[in-house]
């Protein structure tokens, strides 16, 4: 007689099981968030291996992430014990690897080859070009990198590059780097990322022999968040499920938010003209969510248009909680004011029997973390930041503060080494060391030692100039040092040096994120009295943070949190130009929109018990106060499942356009021009419709392009005076009283 079956298997409603024991032939489960897509796949493998339908190494099953592969290895093991530490799991990158590693020769490679970090590639790439006689100052390698990127992502070798992808002059010389940046990775015995996957598929594709060995040998393949693979991954899946066709995909179209890294969310519409046959399985029970968070993420992606359509019922424990909380949505005055909110609530929430341990903020960027890094800091409350850095751990903000520190201290050596030549200024490696030695024999601090250096004949002439170039200016920042407000010292470093500069000229994905960091980086210090204040509280906020991690609060961006579940979420920055972000708006249209709406998609359905959104009506960008929109997403969310709250009256007032609300405005107006640039907001009065151009006429950068030369302004500290000229946001100002200065155009406002 048969065995009971076990009780993760009776443990799942029965599309779930159909889905589970469906196992020959295709199968497409399409469902939305929360529905056990992720639950489905796992308790598949352990079935397959129950029922002994074939060996462990003889399945595989791709998940998006390394660490969503070890949570479903994790809870493989507790289902059917050790055999499923042979069941080949693990992203698409890491299986890859593994094909690759057994016939490196049939792709040019040697055994042990190594894989290039993004810093090689580029190194790389920025010699080819040279070679080829082009200037990477002109051309930067990055942006040829992130279009060899995309070329492997749907799965184009250089002789595959369609011509239309090569048109013109710097589309030729483009396609004929890519063949000799692949060329050259091979003499190095080398390859990139990317080429892992590429690879693969090309041995499967020239090598039938090869191919035919792995289509025999996976009886079952199966794959997790199917949205978001792209064409190489695809093809790669096809080439390999070609035999058997024991293909069971799970995705959410609804849930496709990686488009710009060459998703295709066209695959999952295609999977059952490629699979004639395929059971296309929907879950339509939500375990995850409380009626009303999976109402009001219902609500909200419902305004997508492009879309499948599906609706979700909540199920298991949490529909049965009849006292299930509304979403609770809150405006708050300014970003300070909205962490403190976010913190206070956690804390409370800690009472309830809500630990932080069970928390997540989760942010559309990850500038917005800070304000929120900050405040946990201050309160105590543990957190750790996932998929990156904390703030005051990123490369350019640690670049910043260098600048700061010395500035603030000019025989902080370690910040002089770190910054004195970034952004590049044509000092070389034999350069710095003679500044060093003389350092160390004079037993002076590195900057005055470049300064006797910078007039002398130890030096070539262009590295004293250099150097001489960086003590003035390092000099003339030290004597604003007091006589500047700090965050407008620190915007001023930040721009004569040409660090801020340096990534705004960079074309790679994560330079403008960079450039956000710097912007917030302004912003916090504009909270200070003065610099030394400042550097202090980072002293002590390091120290903190290099304490061990007790189990805290979860800080990542919504893209990061694919996938995974909390109790409780916190969505913070709905803002018009946060969220949905500025960039997509511009670049894409209506695409890029829904887009971002699947983001709050995404985001709204992490939560299990609890989910808080908010926006601020104020905002310090670069030190400039501007008032925000809340983002359009906030009124999508349906009123009868969400509280707003409007107990300091800002929801009613921020949503009705700033509308006469009594006292509300005059404070806004003190506090703004009190605080920098009065006409910054540009949202005064009403709504911004979207699409309408109109998001440009609200300056973010703080570069304040609207001061006009000959204009009467207003500045903080040295008062009024007329605008000389306006370099690309530097003022030369004639002040009244305080004589001619240089100032950064987003402290000052017209008066
Ligand atoms: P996402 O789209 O966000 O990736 P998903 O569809 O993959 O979500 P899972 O993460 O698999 O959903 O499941 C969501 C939650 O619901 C998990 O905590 C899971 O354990 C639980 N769950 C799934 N199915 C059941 C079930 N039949 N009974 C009880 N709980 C379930
Ligand atoms: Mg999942």
């Amino acid at each position: 007689a048969d065995a009971p079956p076990p009780p993760w298997l009776t443990g799942l409603n029965p599309e779930q099981r159909h889905a589970v024991e469906t196992t020959e032939g295709p199968v497409l489960v399409l469902s939305g968030a929360g529905t056990g897509k992720t639950r489905v796949l796992t308790t598949r493998v352990a079935y397959i291996l129950h029922r002994r339908l074939t060996r462990p190494w003889r399945v595989l099953a791709v998940t998006f992430t390394n660490r969503a592969a070890r949570e479903m290895r994790e809870r493989l093991g507790s289902m059917i014990g050790p055999v499923s530490e042979s069941v080949w799991l693990g992203t698409f990158h890491a299986l890859s690897l593994k094909i690759l590693r057994r016939h490196a020769g049939l792709a040019g490679l040697r055994d042990g080859f190594t894989i290039l970090d993004a810093d090689d590639q580029l190194r790389l790439l920025k010699q080819l070009m040279t070679d080829a006689g082009l200037d990477p100052k002109r051309e930067p390698p990055k942006g040829l990198m992130g279009r060899i990127q995309r070329w492997k992502d749907r799965g184009l070798t250089p002789d595959r590059v369609p011509e239309d992808d090569v048109k013109g002059a710097a589309g030729r010389r483009a396609g004929d780097l890519y063949a000799r940046y692949q060329a050259r990775l091979l003499e190095l015995n080398a390859c990139d990322f990317g080429d892992l996957l590429l690879h693969t598929l090309g041995i499967l594709q020239k090598h039938p022999d090869v191919a035919e060995e792995y289509q025999t040998r996976f009886d079952y393949i199966l794959v997790d968040e199917y949205q978001d693979t792209n064409v190489a991954q695809y093809l790669w899946l096809r080439l390999l499920a070609a035999r058997h066709k024991n293909l069971c995909c799970v995705g959410d179209d609804d849930q496709s938010i990686y488009s710009w890294r060459g998703a295709e969310v066209g695959n999952i519409l295609r999977f059952e003209t490629d699979y004639p046959g395929a059971a296309v399985i929907r879950l339509e029970r939500n375990y995850r969510s409380a009626p009303p968070i999976l109402g009001a993420a219902s609500a909200l992606i419902r305004h997508n248009a492009d879309r499948l359509g599906k609706d979700l019922i909540a199920a298991g424990a949490t529909a049965d909680d009849p006292d299930a909380p509304p979403v609770k949505v809150r405006g708050l005055w300014d970003g300070e004011a909205e962490a403190r909110w976010v913190v206070e609530e956690i804390e409370a929430l800690g009472h309830e029997g809500l630990p932080a341990a069970g928390t997540a903020i989760l942010v559309r960027a990850t500038f917005q973390m800070r304000e929120f890094e900050d405040r946990l800091m201050a309160c105590g409350v543990p957190y750790q930041v996932i998929g990156g850095p904390r703030f005051y751990e990123r490369l350019e903000i640690r670049d910043a503060l260098a600048y700061l520190r010395l500035v603030a201290q000019p025989d902080d050596d370690l910040a002089f080494e770190r910054i004195v030549n970034t952004p590049k200024r044509s000092l070389g490696e034999a350069s710095l060391q003679i500044v060093q030695k003389h350092a160390r024999a004079e037993g002076k601090p590195l900057l005055n030692a470049a300064r006797d250096l910078s007039d002398g004949d130890d030096l070539k002439a262009r590295a004293k100039k250099a150097l001489a170039a960086f003590v003035a200016d390092v000099d003339r920042w030290r004597a604003l040092v007091g006589g500047l407000p700090p965050a407008e010292l620190c915007a001023t470093i930040l721009e004569e040096s040409g660090y801020a500069a340096m990534w705004k000229a960079d074309k790679s994905p994560d330079a403008p994120g960079r450039v956000e960091n710097l912007e917030e980086l302004v912003g916090a210090v504009a909270e200070f009295e003065s610099l030394d204040a400042f550097l202090e509280h980072i002293a002590l906020v390091m120290e903190t943070e290099s304490k061990g991690a007790a189990a805290g609060v979860t800080l990542m961006t919504l893209h990061g949190a694919k996938g995974l579940e909390f109790d409780v979420v916190f969505l913070p920055g709905w803002e018009e130009d946060i969220f949905p972000h500025r960039r997509a708006l511009e670049e894409g249209g209506q695409a890029s929109l829904e887009e971002e709406r699947r983001l709050a998609y995404v985001g709204l359905t992490r939560a299990r018990k609890r989910a808080f959104v908010s926006f601020a009506a104020n905002r310090r960008i670069y030190n400039n106060w501007q008032a925000s929109l809340p983002s359009r997403f906030v009124d999508e969310l349906p009123d009868d499942f969400v509280e707003k709250a409007s107990d300091t009256g800002l929801y009613g007032a921020v949503t009705a356009g700033f509308a006469e609300e009594p006292g509300g405005w005059g404070t806004r107006h003190a506090r703004r021009s009190l605080n920098g640039n009065g006409n910054g907001g540009g949202g005064g009065g009403t709504r911004l419709s979207p699409g309408t151009g109109s998001w440009k006429a609200r300056d973010r950068s703080g570069e304040g392009t609207d001061i006009a030369v000959g204009q009467r302004v207003f500045h903080q500290k040295f008062g009024y005076g007329r605008v000389l000229s306006n370099d690309g946001g530097k003022l030369a100002v004639d002040f009244e009283k305080a004589g001619r200065k240089t100032v950064v155009a987003g402290f000052v406002e017209a008066a």
